[in-house]
């Protein structure tokens, strides 16, 4: 267990305050880990890192853009009530990404989004990658007081 949380803080900018104070979320990050280092066919830990799409709309059409394969599917903005509903059944979860296909600052809730993922979680990274083209010195200032771990 000491070289999966050694291999935690490895990867984030975290306190080991932060991780303590969350034994259960810890205790499941280290048995997540033990079970894909032996190979196992069947999981039992809960999930800790989670995937949300919370737009599918992109501003720009880039020729190497996976948008090309998938075809999308009306443009839409995940909900922050639906958010936090889907967040709360995964209460284990170490990283969260905002990504799917689409450019996430299209989200017009996203700083809210970010702040509901970070409550009662401060060991819990938020990221995502953007074409930047929305991006305003008081966006991005928002973006780090809500406590998005990095862009
Ligand atoms: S999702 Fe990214 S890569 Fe795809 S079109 Fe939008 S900006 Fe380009």
């Amino acid at each position: 267990m000491a070289g999966r949380v050694n291999s935690y803080f490895r990867r984030g900018d975290y306190t080991l305050l932060h991780l303590l104070a969350h034994p259960r979320v810890l205790a499941n990050y280290a048995l997540y880990h033990r079970q894909l280092r032996q190979k196992r066919t069947r999981i039992t830990a809960h999930p800790t890192d989670l995937d949300f799409e919370i737009t599918n709309a992109c501003n720009q059409d880039c020729v190497q853009c996976y948008r090309h394969v998938v075809k999308p599917y009306n443009p839409s903005v995940l909900s922050p009530e639906n958010f936090e509903r889907i967040l709360r059944k995964f209460p284990h979860i170490t990283n969260l990404s905002l990504n799917g296909f689409g450019e996430p600052l299209l989200n017009r809730d996203i700083i809210r989004l970010i702040r509901l993922a970070k409550r009662g979680r401060p060991y819990l990274r938020v990221f995502f990658h953007t074409n930047g083209e929305f991006l305003t010195p008081e966006l991005s200032r928002e973006l780090v007081e809500s406590g998005l771990t990095r862009i």
